[in-house]
């Protein structure tokens, strides 16, 4: 069996692009306009000789009850239950905010391993950005560059090691 990766997080913190880099597709939309991908995503990705299975979520939100946030609540709930590990991606240029506090307090009764992922971390000061997330309680974050790259690759083998 193949190890499920899911990518949570609020509307435009690059979980897409980092789907599309993951799995070297275009599957995923990427846009500007926040909240555009309403529907869960599926693809391959590939590690050296491993395979893993990346489900890129749309905007995530716990609280909301009604009309499309609702829908995109309950896809996330449904990606939550499939994930063997989940990827908390948040924005390191916008810093920590209330919706991602929001996240973090469901994500912490996930029952599942959770990683705080810090996107667009390129040219960011580390210790700064780990400081703020690390707030979130989920442990230590991992700064990456979804759009560059950067620590991609070492974040996939990291967080697939006890696989
Ligand atoms: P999603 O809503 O979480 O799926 O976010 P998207 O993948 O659609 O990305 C939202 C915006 O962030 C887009 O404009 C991306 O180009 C941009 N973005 C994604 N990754 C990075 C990154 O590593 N660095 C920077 N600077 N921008 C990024
Ligand atoms: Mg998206």
């Amino acid at each position: 069996m193949k190890p499920t990766i899911v990518l949570v997080g609020r509307p435009n913190v690059g979980k897409s692009t980092l789907f599309n880099r993951l799995t070297r597709t275009r599957d995923a939309l990427v846009a500007d306009q926040p909240g555009l991908t309403r529907d869960r995503h599926y693809g391959i990705g590939r590690v050296g000789e491993r395979e893993y299975l990346v489900v890129d979520t749309a905007g995530f939100d716990p609280v909301a009850k009604d009309g499309i946030m609702h829908e995109m609540a309950r896809q996330a709930e449904q990606a939550i239950a499939e994930a063997d590990v989940l990827l908390f991606l948040v924005d390191g240029r916008a810093g920590r905010t209330p919706h991602d506090e929001q996240i973090a307090a469901r994500l912490r009764r996930a029952g599942r391993p959770v990683h705080v992922v810090v996107n667009k971390a390129e040219g960011l000061d580390r210790a700064t950005v780990a400081a703020d997330f690390h707030a979130l309680g989920l442990g230590d974050p991992l700064p990456v560059s979804a759009a560059h790259g950067d620590g991609v690759k070492q974040l996939v083998e990291f967080v697939l090691a006890p696989f």
